[in-house]
């Protein structure tokens, strides 16, 4: 996608996108609502066209193709099944249309009822199945033609937590399998970063950072990124040195920390850094690099969250695990000290 903007009357839904989706990867857009994520799978998928830019498949410009002319498929979060036809004709459903024989079409139904574990179910109608197998379904149904790209559009937001966690996993085995490019979109980062080999977060029709869930999580690049992905610290600093790709801060207690910063960031003066909370330990006062009063601890049965006051005035989470059954030894009101662990600060971009 190069340089894609979409303008909706006087509204822009997206501002200057340009991504490169490798082929045979699980690719996710995650931002929040209203983001524009919808708005460029439509354009991938031929539902819409861009006010401005290309969408390029193997290089060549499909802007323009309608969407049944480009080899690119979408499940849509509502399945949108066939209801008065069984299992087997919804999957078969894009091979007819395509004028493929009969035997065929009965072949390649065949392998994807046993692709997404439906063998045996062919002939039911599909308003018999649950949710989880509708989706099933809609998934045999988009993959059957053997598309070069399948767009997702939050296909798991319909389902409960339980069967929500088991599709994540389907839906990874099935891009492993099948070897098709998926391009995913939701607003659940655990979803993001369970399932993608590369995410790009999108805020307001713009991406913010690119990159493997591990970027995404540990190394944001900037403050909306950080905190949109879960749980963190952010803390003021002043560089001191930088050396290679690590930079010296100090923090605002006179400690001094390493910490990375963004390809395109050169850290000088004062700057933001973010610290994941299960990047830091609690300890007696003196052992650490930031001491505090604890203000709250929330047990959480697998960790512990304990929100400390620091003596800088701001609150700093620590998330511990719980290694063994029991109190976990600190009290409300204690004296403690914040222990960073090495190489988990990330310096941000302005
Ligand atoms: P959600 O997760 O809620 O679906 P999203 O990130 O997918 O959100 P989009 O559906 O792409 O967001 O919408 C982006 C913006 O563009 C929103 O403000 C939306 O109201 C607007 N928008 C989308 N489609 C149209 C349209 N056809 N006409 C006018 N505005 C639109």
């Amino acid at each position: 996608m190069h340089g894609i903007k979409k303008w909706f009357g006087t509204f822009q839904a997206v501002d200057d996108v340009t991504l490169d989706i490798r082929s045979n990867e699980f690719f996710t857009l995650l931002g929040p609502s209203g983001c524009g994520k919808t708005t460029l799978l439509r354009m991938i998928a031929g539902f819409e066209l861009p006010t401005e830019g290309q969408v390029l498949l193997d290089g060549v410009d499909i802007s323009h193709l309608l969407p049944n002319q480009r080899p690119v498929n979408t499940v849509f979060q509502n399945y949108a099944l066939f209801p008065h036809l069984t299992v087997a004709e919804n999957i078969g459903f894009g091979l007819k249309m395509l004028g493929k024989p009969k035997s065929e079409i009965e072949s390649v139904v065949k392998d994807m009822l046993k692709l997404v574990h439906l063998e045996g179910r062919g002939n039911n109608p599909v308003t018999q199945l649950s949710g989880g197998q509708q989706q099933r379904v809609a998934l045999a149904r988009a993959l059957a033609p053997r598309p070069k790209v399948l767009l997702l559009d939050e296909p798991l937001s319909a389902l409960d937590l339980k069967l929500r966690k088991s599709m994540q996993m389907e839906l990874k085995r099935l891009q492993l399998e099948t070897g098709i490019t998926f391009v995913f979109v939701t607003h659940d980062q655990e979803e993001a970063l369970t399932m993608s080999d590369r995410i790009a977060v999108m805020s307001t029709g713009t991406v913010r950072q690119v990159g493997s869930p591990w970027d995404i999580y540990d190394r944001p690049a900037e403050r909306f990124v950080a905190d949109f992905i879960g749980e963190t610290n952010f803390l003021e600093a002043d560089v001191v040195s930088v050396a290679g790709n690590r930079a010296r801060v100090r923090l605002s207690s006179g400690a001094e920390i390493s910490a990375t910063y963004p390809e395109d960031v050169t850290p000088k003066g004062k700057v933001t850094i973010v610290i994941r909370p299960e990047h830091a330990r609690l300890g007696p006062p003196g052992s650490g690099v930031m001491e505090g009063v604890l203000d709250d601890i929330v047990y959480l049965g697998t960790d512990n969250h304990f929100h400390v006051k620091t003596d800088g005035g701001s609150t700093f989470i620590v998330r511990q695990q719980n290694a063994k059954s029991g109190p976990c030894g600190f009290s409300e009101h204690d004296r403690v000290s914040v222990a960073i662990n090495d190489d988990v600060a990330q310096i941000l971009r302005d």
